[in-house]
């Protein structure tokens, strides 16, 4: 995949995506594979916004069961499926445990039957999958083995734990840059680091954007039968354009910390955390909600933490106060085994919309379904904006999406075919058989950690970067203080997967930096790397790693 300017402004498209989170990343792939021309822009790198701060589960929808809303949950296990399926080197089972405490609603007996009817309901969840991606039936342990699983909890009142299986991304950004690699394949023209800044109205039709091309400052036009606004957190600033009155979506803010250490084993974690929110009449509330703690590689991610936000989009950042007062909450839940600061390996920060905040306790309150604008209704002909509320769901949003686009492009929409279509690295029988052949293949030639790296991150498509070394074998050599990454993938990242900027490379192509600063040797051997294949002076090169290290810096 080449970022071609010129190709954006050469014709006019069916459609046009802007923002390139995982909600604008499915719809350009369901689109393309439907037939439609798509451009795809974003403003920085793809998936470089709340999509990258995801706590990489994919959602069976069990939470929806106390709302007995069954169609909600009858997607999200499909969706799951879909993932599994499509991307099967990259999402992959997760064993999941709550704790039980006395004999209502957060019983033993209460969350027998859950999980029974979860069972019931997700009965079609192992028809045709591999072996390896079997989700086993649920059911609730005693005390003790809770607490083996999970030492660190707070004892008081448990009497047992419910366990379920779900499923985890062991790398969301590439998940979401394989489903635009793959459009890209099939014709999508997608570009990162460019920015809508203007409507092209012809009237009330809107007929595509006016961008900036941020690295060099070019303005381009870009033109389209039908605009898709899915910009996230941003889509109130994007309608803005047309509108200034219009503030559709409510923000909070949601951040998850990365611990640098297995606080649990291989069974992620449902658990109370207790918070206080300053209300605005001086006081405060104190209260509990349920956190998640998911064993992720070699640490754990914590999540979440909300915050409404109503301050400048671009200008969001975790601060130490938000640090401190998520560990308070985890740590008074967690007790036994107390997260310390100097442990917190990465933080990061995303946008939710929610419903508002509740009068008595300022808690948050997360919007809980998507919704497709269509701006006819406000007299703009051919936009839409779609607000997504989960990772695990867009490519379904995407499928609904595509449906109305084909609506108002006047066709019928052909059927679409994202939930059986592998995404591109997926192209496999079974996941382990893939894995087992690459370490017989590469046993003596590479470390063990760096196969399994490739093949969970590339899938069948490890080989391509391996096949580099036929052009320089040092490529074949890990970067300088990492003993997974190769510089190959660097190489790749910048020839193929149009990564401009090192801190694409560092969080969001490789393995690097998503769990923490990789060090400063690693930064440096990798900005080195780039500088060659991309002609990159010794400012740039200062440039790039200041930009990069800001990433990891707390505000104050
Ligand atoms: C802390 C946290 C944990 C979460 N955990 C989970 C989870 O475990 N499982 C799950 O299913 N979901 C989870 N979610 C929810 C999920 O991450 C989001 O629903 C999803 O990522 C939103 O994707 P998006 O594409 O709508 O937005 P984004 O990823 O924000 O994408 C919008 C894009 O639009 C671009 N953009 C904005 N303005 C412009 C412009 N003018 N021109 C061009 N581009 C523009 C932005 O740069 C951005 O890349 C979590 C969310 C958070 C914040």
């Amino acid at each position: 995949m080449k970022r071609d300017i010129d190709a954006l402004s050469q014709k006019e498209f069916d459609v046009l995506i802007i923002g390139a989170g995982i909600y604008g990343a499915t719809l350009a792939w369901d689109a393309t594979l439907r037939g439609l021309s798509v451009a795809l822009i974003d403003k920085n790198d793809f998936g470089a916004a709340t999509s990258a701060n995801s706590l990489k589960i994919i959602h069976g929808g069990l939470r929806y069961l106390q709302q007995l809303d069954i169609k909600r949950m009858r997607e999200s296990i499909r969706e799951r499926r879909i993932f599994m399926h499509i991307a099967p080197h990259l999402v992959h089972p997760l064993s999941c445990l709550m704790p039980t405490y006395g004999h209502l609603m957060k019983g033993p007996e209460v969350m027998t039957a859950g999980m029974l009817m979860n069972d019931i309901i997700s009965f079609d969840r192992n028809n045709h999958m591999d072996k390896q991606k079997h989700l086993s039936m649920g059911k609730v342990v005693s005390r003790k083995r809770c607490l083996e699983l999970a030492p660190g909890l707070d004892r008081t009142g448990i009497n047992g734990g419910a366990l379920w299986t779900d499923a985890q991304v062991y790398n969301s950004e590439r998940l979401l840059l394989s489903f635009i690699l793959s459009a890209a394949q099939e014709g999508a023209v997608a570009a990162n680091y460019v920015k809508a800044s203007s409507f092209i109205q012809k009237g009330q039709r809107i007929g595509g954007v006016q961008a900036v091309d941020s690295l060099n400052g070019d303005s381009l036009g870009i033109h389209a039968k039908v605009t898709v606004n899915t910009s996230g957190g941003w889509v109130n600033q994007i309608l803005n354009r047309l509108d200034n009155q219009t503030q559709r979506v409510n923000l909070s803010t949601a951040m998850n910390l990365v611990v640098n250490r297995k606080l649990l084993q291989d069974t992620a974690l449902g658990f109370n955390g207790y918070f206080t929110y300053p209300l605005e009449n001086g006081k405060s509330y104190s209260g509990r909600h349920v956190l998640f703690m998911a064993p992720w590689r070699e640490s754990t991610l914590i999540g979440t933490y909300h915050r409404p936000y109503a301050g400048n989009l671009d200008e969001m950042h975790v601060t130490e106060s938000d640090i401190q007062s998520f560990l308070e909450e985890i740590n008074k839940g967690y007790p036994n085994d107390p997260v310390q600061r100097d442990e917190v390996s990465y933080f990061y920060k995303g946008f939710l919309p929610m419903n508002g905040i509740h009068h008595k306790t300022g808690e948050v309150n997360l919007t809980k379904h998507y919704t497709i604008y269509n701006h006819q209704k406000d007299g703009w002909l051919d936009l839409l904006s779609v607000v997504g509320v989960k990772y695990t769901t867009a490519r379904d949003v995407a499928v609904k999406t595509s449906n109305m686009i084909f609506k108002k492009l006047g066709q019928k929409a052909p059927k679409s075919t994202s939930h059986t279509r592998r995404l591109t690295g997926g192209e496999m029988d079974s996941f382990e058989t893939l894995l087992n052949e690459a370490f017989s293949l590469y046993n003596n030639k590479l470390s063990r950690s760096s196969v399994n790296h490739l093949v969970r991150n590339f899938g069948s498509n490890y080989m391509k970067i391996l096949d580099y070394s036929r052009e320089n074998k040092v490529w074949m050599e890990a970067i300088e203080g990492n003993s997974e990454v190769l510089q190959a993938e660097v190489i790749h990242a910048v020839r193929q997967e149009m990564a401009c900027k090192l801190s694409d490379v560092v969080l969001r192509r490789t393995d690097l930096g998503s769990a923490g600063h990789p060090g400063k040797e690693a930064l440096e051997d990798c900005a080195k790397i780039m500088a060659k294949e991309l002609g990159w002076s010794k400012n740039q090169v200062k440039k790039e790693l200041e930009e990069t290290e800001s990433c990891y810096n707390v505000k104050s």
